[in-house]
């Protein structure tokens, strides 16, 4: 068993990655990458990862459909008590609209800055890997060199 420095949860011991999916620390005495983004995060960032979270998912389109829907059915004057309050060509729907746009495009552009600082991160987290674990087989060729070394030196003794 191997336990996650970062939740504590109990993973296989050949296991690389926490088993936990909010988790998924590399197991090992690495930077934890989820944390260290979520530790830079600021609270438009966060709102704009949800917002581009939901634009990415069936409920957006369909929220947008029953919408149009309903003020289409409004606006046509099909619904009695209340009265139409945007006619044909819908002026106000296209501000909303408009306005929509602009926004979910600021949230699209700061959620991809987010995404390649995570890329960033990783490649960097691979790096770090990368440098130790050659510089742990340099450790290891040099002993082996001394060992080799320590036996030609043992036979010729002999
Ligand atoms: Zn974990």
């Amino acid at each position: 068993m191997t336990t996650c420095p970062a939740c504590g949860g109990t993973n296989e011991p050949d296991a690389v990655f926490c088993a936990n999916d909010k988790c998924r620390k590399a197991l090992g005495p690495f930077r934890y990458a989820a944390e260290e983004i979520d530790l830079r995060a600021r609270w438009h960032e966060r709102v704009a990862e949800r917002v581009v979270g939901w634009v990415g998912h069936s409920s957006f389109f369909a929220v947008h459909l029953l919408w149009f829907a309903v003020w289409w059915i409004i606006n046509a004057g099909s619904v009695r008590g209340i009265h139409p309050f945007d006619l044909y060509p819908y002026g106000l729907l296209g501000i909303l609209l408009a306005g929509e746009a602009i926004l979910l495009t600021g949230f699209v552009l700061i959620s991809q800055n987010r995404q390649q600082v995570r890329g960033e991160i990783r490649t960097e987290l691979d790096y770090e890997v990368n440098v130790r674990t050659y510089r742990e087989v340099q450790a290891l060729g040099e002993a082996m060199r001394r060992l080799e070394e320590r036996m030609e030196r043992m036979s010729t003794e002999r």
